[in-house]
């Protein structure tokens, strides 16, 4: 990183910590040619992500479509809607630090049957079969396979 007041090339990180609100780390930096200490942050970067359909389709990514599949997949489930927020809020960071600008809606659809998985095992049974890029009925008897399996523990 640039020196701000001599403009050297290189400079020394001095310390490396989360900002209070987590959102955001902090350095601590000082010049190797005048020994000048300057902060900078590091922040993720929020940006339009392209969802690149299995039919080569691309369309921005919604954040909606994700929740209202996963609603679908939870109904009557008796989960509160505060934890199918998390799931897809955490999808959604997932997929904006991942830095990629395309990303496959087969990536976000696996991300989704992961949290389901560990959400509910019926939720994650109704997603997986309706799941548009869902392979062939074998992978699907697979899944259901892994839920039962994990159901017995
Ligand atoms: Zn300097």
């Amino acid at each position: 990183m640039r020196c701000p007041f001599c403009a050297h090339d290189d400079s020394q990180v001095k310390d490396s910590r989360p900002t209070e609100d987590n959102t955001a780390i902090r350095r601590r930096r000082q010049c190797e040619g005048c020994g000048a200490r300057f902060t900078t942050f590091e922040r993720v970067q929020l940006r339009e992500i392209i969802v690149l359909k299995s039919n080569d389709a691309r369309e921005p990514f919604d954040r909606q479509k994700i929740e209202q599949s996963v609603s679908l997949a939870c109904r009557k489930r008796g989960i509160a809607q505060e934890r199918i927020d998390q799931l897809v809020s955490g999808i959604q960071r997932q997929i904006e630090t991942m830095g990629e600008i395309e990303v496959p809606s087969r990536t976000i659809g696996e991300m989704v049957m992961e949290g389901l998985r560990q959400l509910d095992s019926v939720a994650y049974i109704r997603f997986a079969s309706v799941y548009r890029d869902f392979g062939d009925a074998k992978d699907f008897e697979e899944f259901a396979g892994t839920v039962r399996d994990v159901g017995k523990h």
